[in-house]
């Protein structure tokens, strides 16, 4: 099923997730759509938050052919180094708006998968920077709240003018 995705700035995206108890059903279920909304949106992550769910829960695909889908639940990422790199990042919360967010390049993360299984990982690259950018998302913050005020305030005319186009397209039944 798909989900909708709260766009900036929506004052619900600044909700702070909670914790998941347990990984059941519902969980699960949840995954699944926010996977299938993930793919059909073609982003790479997708946070809890970003369809309303305020749980610590994040899914994410960083293939090219939807080969690797990875679950992260209850994360926690701590930097494993003090230089920061600049990333053209992106976001399905705010359509259409790029740009250049310096974090930490490796971390470590500990987190649960989608079978309720711990894990901890030591990365760098791609999955650094997503794996913050979505731990960002649960925590209430947004990527466009590092650069300035101007360009937040141009991301937000931006993304008003998305949603509006969006709205007046017909809507379309995707078996
Ligand atoms: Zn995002």
């Amino acid at each position: 099923m798909l989900l909708p995705i709260l766009s900036y700035p929506d004052p619900r995206l600044r909700t702070i997730a909670e914790p998941v108890k347990v990984v059941d059903d519902e969980i699960k279920t949840l995954i699944k759509d926010m996977f299938e909304t993930m793919y059909d949106a073609k982003g790479i992550g997708l946070a809890a938050t970003q369809v309303d769910r305020h749980i610590q829960l994040i899914v994410m695909d960083l293939s090219d052919d939807r080969s690797a889908p990875r679950v992260f639940i209850n994360p926690k990422v701590t930097p494993l180094v003090e230089d920061k790199k600049p990333y053209e990042e992106g976001c399905l919360s705010v359509p259409d708006v790029y740009d250049k967010v310096e974090r930490p390049a490796k971390v470590r993360i500990e987190a649960i998968d989608g079978e309720g299984n711990e894990f901890t990982e030591e990365v760098d690259g791609l999955l650094a920077v997503c794996i913050q950018h979505e731990m960002d998302h649960l925590n209430g913050v947004l990527f466009v709240d590092y650069l300035s005020r101007l360009k937040q305030t141009r991301a937000r005319e931006k993304v008003r003018k998305v949603v509006k186009q969006r709205e007046k397209q017909p809507v379309t039944v995707k078996a």
